[in-house]
């Protein structure tokens, strides 16, 4: 790893090496463009740096990853890069399993087998079961084929071409349910999901729902050896083609002049390198006030950004152990309400108690991350970063209550745990500089979602934006996606061709 730039100048320096740093970095270089990412971290990937303790690898903020399949962007820009068999993704055998108090339910890959297997426990709706989910895979679809960059002009007669889309765009999840759904433990069970994407039913954007979802629905992956492994087959496929990573160093300015950005300071020294752009992957408010400052911005750009609300944080409990978790019933992702009503636990969670959990055997997908005979088991529970009390003093208590949790999952787990650590949502600002660790981004409340997150392209002329704080959304996936559509916009800004990959899914140049 080189230990500072090269160079005095740029054509982009990229601020952060998260999954939409590493994607922008990487097919700016493949383009031609001198690349330089800088890196506060000590490894390449922000929630995708996997760490190792003694003989374990956890991963700490992303534990499964859509559209690993073979035709699918991730990979043809892997493929493009060079680097694809940097990172082997692993099909999950189902998609997951949801223990509430006294119900389960095992849940398929497709949307057929996932409509079927909620029809046979809740058989009463089953109609109502087959429009909610359809209705979902409508969302998606129409989502999908809306124009990414829609004129007012054009708005009337994108909401003719997509009327469901339109219908629903500003609805919650909890309004499409209600729509559906007699029973209210089926509401509780159709959303099960909703800790991915850090908000209540109630307030989750069911536009979002219904796309994750439904993406979820065509196949899951994990990266063979950890989601580090895809962080270094970006890093490298940058590499390769000219770009260099520096990590260790932090970014602590953006250099304005005359009302465009022109260099980037870093490291306690304030060493600047001259660049003509610049795409920051770090946290959207950060970046504007910290590295920019509000006085080179729009006052009203300011008064909105003010306006955004993050997502939640996470605690993780990163356990080892010698159970063997696939006779207990594991699968990949295991969601663990403690009540039916999701917003309950949301209530839990704001109070400091362990609520919307996942738990993750990533072992069952890529054994080498343990010793042959154990098994890994990542539990994230939403949190709050401000619950009144100081984190570090909750922290027994907290592992405490998550370990009751799983043990009524996995019986025997109290008893053979070879490794236990857990991390507060303090580590995780820590380690990402995502303010108060949010986990997600912005928050995907309706007003939050799709369009109205902070956009690529900024007020500031020649700084743009890649990462979940963007668009589409957050998630590692869209976190890829964000990357791509924002290489595809310096490009055009430079005035070079768009990126020469030739897939389906590739945005439009310019
Ligand atoms: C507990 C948890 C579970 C999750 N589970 C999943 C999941 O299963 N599937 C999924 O798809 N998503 C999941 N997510 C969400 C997903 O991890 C994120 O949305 C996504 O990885 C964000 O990627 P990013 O590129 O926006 O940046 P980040 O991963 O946030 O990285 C930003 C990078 O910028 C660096 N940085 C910040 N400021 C500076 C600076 N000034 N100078 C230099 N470097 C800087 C940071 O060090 C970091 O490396 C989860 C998140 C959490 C926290």
């Amino acid at each position: 790893m080189q230990d500072g730039p090269r160079e005095d100048a740029y054509d982009v320096v990229v601020i952060g090496s998260g999954i939409g740093g590493l994607s922008a970095g990487s097919l700016l270089a493949k383009e031609g463009q001198k690349v330089l990412v800088v890196e506060q971290g000590e490894g390449p990937g922000g929630y995708a740096h996997s760490f190792k303790r003694g003989v374990y690898t956890f991963d700490p903020g992303i534990s499964v990853f859509p559209q690993g399949h073979d035709h699918a962007l991730p990979v043809a820009v892997l493929d493009y890069l060079g680097t694809r068999d940097r990172c082997r993704f692993v099909e999950l055998e189902s998609n997951y399993r949801a223990v509430f108090p006294d119900f389960e339910i095992e849940t398929p890959f497709g949307l057929d087998e996932f409509i079927e297997a909620h029809a046979r426990a809740f058989p009463n709706e089953a109609k109502n079961i087959d429009a909610f989910f359809r209705l979902c895979r409508t969302m998606h679809k129409q989502a999908h084929e809306l124009p990414p960059q829609l004129g007012l002009g054009a708005l009337d007669e994108a909401a003719k071409r997509f009327p469901t889309l339109f219908k629903y765009i500003n609805a919650t999840t909890q309004e499409a349910l209600d729509e559906h759904f007699q029973d209210d433990r089926l509401k509780a069970v159709a959303s099960v999901s909703w800790p991915y994407l850090g908000l209540p039913p109630s307030r989750l954007s069911y536009l979002t729902f219904s796309t994750v979802l439904s993406v979820y629905l065509e196949g899951c992956f994990y990266p063979e050896g950890g989601f580090q492994s895809l962080a270094n087959a970006l890093a490298e496929g940058m590499q390769h083609h000219g770009g260099e990573l520096v990590l260790n160093t932090r970014a602590t300015r953006i250099v304005v002049e005359d009302g465009h950005v022109a260099g980037v300071q870093f490291g306690d020294d304030g060493q600047e390198v001259r660049c003509r752009r610049v795409v920051s992957n770090a946290d959207a408010a950060g970046t504007f006030e910290e590295l920019v400052g509000e006085d080179q911005l729009p006052a009203a750009f300011v008064k909105k950004l003010r306006r955004m609300k993050p997502s939640v944080s996470a605690v993780i409990v990163f356990v080892a152990t010698n159970l063997d978790l696939r006779a207990h019933g594991a699968v990949h992702e295991v969601f663990r309400p403690l009540h039916f009503d999701h917003d309950q636990t949301y209530e839990d969670m704001l109070q400091g108690k362990p609520g919307g959990m996942f738990g993750t055997v990533p072992t069952l997908a890529s054994p080498s991350l343990a010793p042959e005979g154990e098994h890994l088991l990542i539990v994230h529970s939403l949190a709050a970063y401000d619950i009144g009390r100081p984190w570090p003093g909750e922290v027994e208590r907290y592992t405490d209550e998550v370990m009751t949790a799983f043990e009524q999952v996995f019986p025997g787990l109290r008893d053979s745990i070879t490794f236990l650590e857990t991390a507060t949502p303090l580590a995780l600002e820590r380690h990402s500089r995502n303010q108060r660790g949010a986990a997600y981004g912005w928050e995907n409340t309706p007003a939050q979602t799709g369009g109205k997150r902070s956009p690529h392209v900024t007020p500031l002329d020649g700084l743009f934006l890649s990462g979940h704080w963007t668009q589409p959304g957050s998630g590692s996936l869209r976190a890829l996606v964000s990357g791509v559509h924002t290489a595809q916009m310096v490009l055009s800004s430079l005035g070079e061709p768009g990126i020469a990959l030739d897939h389906p899914d590739l945005p439009p140049a310019g």
